[in-house]
């Protein structure tokens, strides 16, 4: 029963705004714009105070592969948490650690057996980084210090991945504090003129990454790129004949590949790893987001045997000697495996053939519709984007169109005038369709 004074009492948004800063937000903006209390999640649902569901279209940032309150990686935890919750890894190791750095490893047949591991995505991100620069100093290349990366690309907000990232929104006020890099051309294929193909414009861009390493490659370390999909730069989607360009590229001028699959690894593309679908290997791969289901923080940096030698030496200097006080969480990593086995006994790849066509046929409504273009889909993450002249503010669409949501009961985030999904894999046909209806009236409330 409802007591009287309860009515006095701030509620649990009241409280969060005074105490909570939130992350990518301008918190002025929660004067109008809702902030929502979710009290529990159940497969793709999450459930606010008042009881209301919301389909997450979005995977919690694209962390949340098999669902909110998975029973099978729920266990897992559960199980993890009678034995040992957390040891420093260094000087230490465990069961969890060892087993999913060696299922790991076998995903990519050896090819990168070699994982370090941290707890978020940016540090993940700096460990390849700092691995490259350290790499070539001990090969006698010290002057092969500078990065490439990709113009549109993200790769996280430490200072470090804050520099290899082109997204102006998240640079602008730190650009001093920020190491120079070379940016290239982003093979977006949304560039495609008359009478061209996603792979030309793969070339195109190409090309001008082969003048830059021509002219600069003897300072050049490495090259970051985000494989087919560059998520927070909008979804910008290319041919994976990019990496294979890139991946020759890279060795005729000797610099490192550096493979962010933080956002499109663990099966959003519809491959294990996306690069998988140029049928290439980086020299670094970085995984987080997806790996533990959207349970736990955990990141890590996959790389090569030659890498890994270059660093083995009598010399404590000569080493890596990098750290986090979580580095491989044995409960993370519990979860990680839960989600492995999942992907082994789930048949998960090939289901989510079925249901991206599911996706596709869901959002079939935005393909024909005047109001949008560069409609596009790889995997799991199907996009689409408003042309302007249709929105009324470019500035406030995201946030109107994430309240309209709220309103027809799904949680989508666009970005700009990109409206995405990237939802868990676990999502029924019908619970599809149902996303691809409740998006239909958000938008058209939103324009309206
Ligand atoms: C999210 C993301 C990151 C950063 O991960 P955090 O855990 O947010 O630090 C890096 N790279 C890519 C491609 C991402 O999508």
């Amino acid at each position: 029963m409802k007591v009287i004074s309860d009515l006095n009492q701030p509620t649990l948004v009241d409280r969060s705004l005074a105490a909570v800063w939130h992350p990518c937000t301008q918190m002025k903006h929660h004067e109008s714009f809702p902030l929502i209390a979710i009290t529990k999640g159940k497969g793709p649902w999450l459930y606010d105070e008042k009881g209301n569901a919301l389909l997450d279209c979005i995977s919690s940032w694209w962390t949340n592969l098999f669902g909110h309150s998975n029973p099978q990686i729920n266990q897992a935890i559960i199980d993890q948490l009678e034995k040992i919750e957390h040891v420093m890894l260094a000087g230490f190791t465990h069961q969890p650690v060892v087993e999913l750095s060696e299922k790991l490893a076998a995903l990519t047949s050896g090819n990168l057996g070699h994982v370090f591991y941290a707890s978020d995505g940016a540090s993940a991100v700096e460990i390849a980084l700092k691995m490259s620069h350290h790499f070539w100093q001990l090969n006698g290349k010290p002057q092969k210090k500078k990065f490439v990366c990709l113009e549109n690309g993200y790769h996280g907000e430490t200072l470090g991945a804050l520099a290899v990232t082109d997204v102006a929104i998240f640079r602008k006020a730190y650009g001093s504090l920020l190491q120079d890099v070379y940016t290239v051309p982003s093979p977006d294929a949304r560039k495609v003129k008359v009478g061209e193909s996603a792979e030309d414009v793969a070339k195109h861009a190409a090309a001008e990454l082969e003048k830059l390493f021509e002219k600069e490659h003897q300072y050049i370390a490495a090259i970051i790129v985000e494989p087919l999909v560059q998520c927070a730069g909008q979804m910008a989607m290319y041919s994976p004949e990019y990496l294979r360009l890139v991946r020759d590229l890279c060795n005729r001028y000797e610099v490192h590949l550096i493979a962010d699959e933080i956002a499109v690894g663990c099966g959003r593309s519809g491959q294990f790893f996306a690069c998988e679908h140029a049928g290439i290997w980086p020299d670094f791969l970085t995984l987080s987001k997806g790996i533990s289901g959207g349970y736990l923080p955990l990141s890590l940096c996959m790389t090569t045997n030659t890498i890994y030698r270059a660093f083995y030496s009598d010399k404590t200097q000569q080493g890596f000697l990098h750290s986090h006080s979580y580095t491989g969480n044995p409960l993370a990593c519990s979860a990680a495996l839960a989600c492995l086995k999942i992907f082994e006994t789930g048949d998960v790849l090939k289901n989510n053939i079925a249901r991206s066509q599911d996706l596709a046929n869901a959002f079939g409504w935005a393909k024909i519709d005047s109001r949008v273009e560069h409609w596009r889909q790889q995997g799991m993450i199907l996009a689409f984007d408003l042309k302007n002249e249709y929105l009324k503010n470019p500035s406030t669409f995201p946030r109107e169109m994430f309240a309209k949501g709220l309103e027809e009961g799904v949680l989508i985030r666009p970005i700009s005038n990109t409206i995405y999904v990237m939802p868990p894999y676990i999502l029924s046909t019908e619970e599809i369709i149902q996303m691809g209806k409740a998006v239909e009236r958000s938008l058209a409330k939103a324009l309206a």
